[in-house]
């Protein structure tokens, strides 16, 4: 069987069309949704990521301010920062990217962000209220992921779902979305320490890799028809980019694959534009 390729590139355009179009008719009642990214340093894959951001919110017709501090910036200048973007009327969005320098305490900031204003839903606050099932803002990689599915025609509910991976950016978020009611699908969760990664995956409809392990899921792991998400982004022995899935092995037993890169990574950006018009209607009296 040859899987069907998830085109996250396509799909990723085809949502920042809606989103512009939503932006626009924002625009003609006055309100322009703003996005706010503050960089510590000069890392150059933030710097990069950063800049993604950036043009994708001017793309989209939103302000888009980029806060860049130097590396030796304080923990209180930083907090400092963020409070002077949680007053500002004009930013409906604040992200602070990581890493962080290792004398920054990146809970701390991510604790201080107005969570109306938390697109990239890393607050405490945001994330306990998507466990007790009361979300605000979705995680942007795990909003991706569920639209990917959406587009590869997953019915969630009742399905059996491994996730590869528990941190607090990918796997946890997800799993907590894909249980919420109206989702309904049965989740579980693996990690470093899981006994039999394959026996785990192999009993899934979906397998989501997201451990960051170049070729971790290979053919044998994956059930025949199997829809298979790659979240993964790493570094080939050659410098390209490679997703945690052995694509051409698995592409012969799944029925669906997100490719790596123009997966997963197009709709993380993405879906931090559909939060930043998210959070300027619900700060502009919008829906909540
Ligand atoms: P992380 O390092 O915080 O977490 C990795 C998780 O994988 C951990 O929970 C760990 O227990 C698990 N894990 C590691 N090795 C494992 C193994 N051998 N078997 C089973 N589980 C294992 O990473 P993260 O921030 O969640 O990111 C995961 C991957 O996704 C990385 O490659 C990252 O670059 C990528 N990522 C991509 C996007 C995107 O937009 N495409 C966004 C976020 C993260």
């Amino acid at each position: 069987m040859a899987a069907r390729i998830i085109d996250g590139k396509a799909l990723a355009a085809r949502v920042r069309e809606r989103i512009a179009e939503e932006v626009t008719a924002l625009a003609d009642e006055g309100v322009t949704p703003g996005l706010a990214a503050v960089i510590v340093g000069d890392d150059p894959a933030s710097t990069v990521y950063v800049g993604m951001k950036h043009r994708a919110s001017e793309q989209l017709g939103m302000l888009s301010r980029q806060v860049e501090l130097p590396a030796d910036t304080s923990q209180d200048e930083l907090e400092s920062v963020v409070a002077e973007l949680n007053a500002d009327e004009a930013i409906d969005g604040i992200l602070v990217q990581l890493p962080l320098p290792d004398h920054l305490d990146p809970g701390r900031v991510q604790e201080l962000i107005d969570p109306a204003k938390d697109v990239d839903a890393l607050n405490p606050y945001t994330a306990g209220r998507l466990a007790v099932g009361d979300p605000t803002f979705f995680s942007c990689t795990p909003y991706g992921v569920l639209l990917l599915l959406e587009e590869a025609g997953v019915e969630t509910a009742g399905a059996r779902i491994t996730i590869v991976g528990r941190s607090n950016l990918v796997g946890r978020p997800l799993a907590n979305m894909l249980t919420l009611k109206g989702h309904d699908a049965t989740v579980t969760i693996a990690h470093s320490r899981t006994r039999d990664l394959g026996e785990v995956c192999r009993e899934a409809d979906v397998v989501v890799a997201a451990a960051g392990r170049t070729g971790l899921i290979t053919a044998d792991m994956v059930a025949p028809g199997a829809v298979v998400i790659d979240v993964g982004t790493n570094r080939d022995d050659d410098g390209s980019l490679v997703g945690d899935v052995d694509f051409d092995g698995v592409s012969e037993v799944a029925s669906a694959i997100t490719p790596v890169p123009g997966g997963v990574g197009p709709m993380t950006v993405t879906m931090l534009m559909q939060n930043t018009l998210e959070a300027a209607r619900a700060r502009r009296g919008g829906r909540a």
